[in-house]
């Protein structure tokens, strides 16, 4: 599910799109990046500890900045101490100073870095975007509530480069493009909002940012940030690196520093949301059902192929059946238990399609597709069984 998550993303953002393309830039990078890119010294968050009970937290999420959350003991923080969230290395034999390297906390300064040379090989002309999906690290001091907050997870980011004074106009279109991604995927929209940040919550190269936020069990919370970062970056990088990164626009022939316009949304925190909101309970027939009613593009197995005995005359058949559809899909086969029960387990996991091969299969050929969402069933033969289940996740 996870891989369907980041593949939406990369069709969504990249492939259907003509003024993006993608790159995969390193992990482990130097530390004149991080030092550069503003993260060695500001890329903090405000650690506190409790004296009562020695728990360390961040002082920014706690609901009461005067209450433990652990001990429940009032007045017993230390004094925040600005804790960085990078993880440190060395690059090679030697465990010095100079050959410290950070892993990346976001996968955005890889897209800087290499800004120069994927503008150029690739001819692009403003405005365009790099995107990029890739593993991220954060020591955070409180990792918790299922994958929200990890220390290693995925981002999908994307810069997009445009003229300074287009900024504001390309900040709501990624809005508007972002919030319509998750919306068209399936998320309810009375589950997503867009709440701006105010000015002491912005990073330190932002001149605006909103989060998407995703109505979690514990309330509003972030989904997906999108900034406008300037032309923060290539200016500090400029700096840094001696390299000129400016634009040369040859109709006006200027050369400026573009602006930058960010949607940065977690993989991983992006999937729990998928998956909260397709999660339903239903009566039916007086018993309870669990049903996961994930996109088709989303759900990890399309298609599940059910012999409806275990005897051999019906799973061979429908064994080969189940081959033949995993060029296309990701195909489930069980052979065990009822059928109403596997209907079920399917159902939990979020299968839209179910095929049974039965009895009469062995005589008429054909096979009953069974819906997860409406759970009515049709007949269809064998020869024509792929063209109906591509019509089918077709929607
Ligand atoms: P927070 O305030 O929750 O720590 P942030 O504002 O620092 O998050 P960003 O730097 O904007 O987060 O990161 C962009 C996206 O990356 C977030 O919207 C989120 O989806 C994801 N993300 C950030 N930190 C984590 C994490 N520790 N675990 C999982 N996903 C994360």
């Amino acid at each position: 599910m996870l891989r369907n998550v980041k593949d939406q993303w990369w069709k969504a953002m990249v492939q259907s799109r003509g003024d993006v393309v993608g790159i995969d830039s390193a992990i482990i990078q130097a530390r004149a990046v991080w030092k550069a890119s503003g993260h060695e010294d500001v890329f903090t968050d405000p650690m506190v500890e409790c004296r009562n009970c020695n728990a360390r937290l961040r002082l920014d999420k706690l609901d009461d900045p005067n209450q433990c959350p652990n001990c429940g003991k009032r007045d017993t923080f230390t004094e925040p101490k600005n804790f960085n969230l990078m993880f440190k290395t060395h690059a090679g034999p030697v465990e010095s100073d100079e050959n410290l390297v950070y892993l990346r906390p976001e996968t955005a300064q890889g897209i800087f870095i290499n800004y120069e040379n994927v503008r150029r090989t690739n001819r692009l002309k403003l405005p365009f975007g790099i995107a990029q999906i890739g593993k991220t690290f954060r020591n955070e001091i409180t990792p918790g509530q299922f994958v929200f907050r990890t220390r290693e997870f995925e981002q999908m980011e994307m810069e997009f480069f445009c003229r300074p004074e287009e900024a504001p106009s390309w900040f709501s279109y990624w809005q508007d493009q972002r919030l319509n991604w998750y919306t068209d995927l399936g998320i309810d929209s009375d589950n997503l909002r867009i709440r701006p940040h105010g000015d002491d919550e912005l990073s330190h190269y932002s001149a605006g940012t909103v989060d998407i936020e995703y109505a979690f069990p514990w309330g509003w919370d972030e989904l997906e940030g999108i900034a406008n970062r300037t032309d923060f970056d290539l200016r500090q990088h400029t700096e840094h690196s001696g390299e000129d990164l400016r634009y040369y626009d040859q109709e006006s022939d200027e050369r400026f520093f573009p602006y930058v316009i960010e949607p940065s949304a977690g993989a991983t925190r992006s999937m729990f949301a998928f998956l909260m909101d397709a999660y339903q309970e239903e009566e039916v027939a007086g018993e309870k059902r669990i049903v996961l009613k994930l996109d088709p593009r989303l759900a990890p197995y399309q298609v599940a192929v059910l012999p409806l005995s275990k005897k051999a005359e019906l799973i061979e058949p429908a064994r080969k059946i189940a081959d033949s559809l995993r060029s296309d899909y990701m195909v489930e086969f069980d052979e065990t238990q009822s059928i109403g029960r596997r209907y079920r387990r399917q159902d939990e996991i979020g299968t839209p399609l179910c095929v049974t091969f039965d009895f009469d299969s062995l005589e008429d050929q054909a096979v009953t597709i069974r819906y997860r969402d409406t759970m009515t069933q049709d007949r269809v033969s064998v020869d024509r069984l792929s063209e109906a289940i591509a019509s089918a996740l077709a929607g």
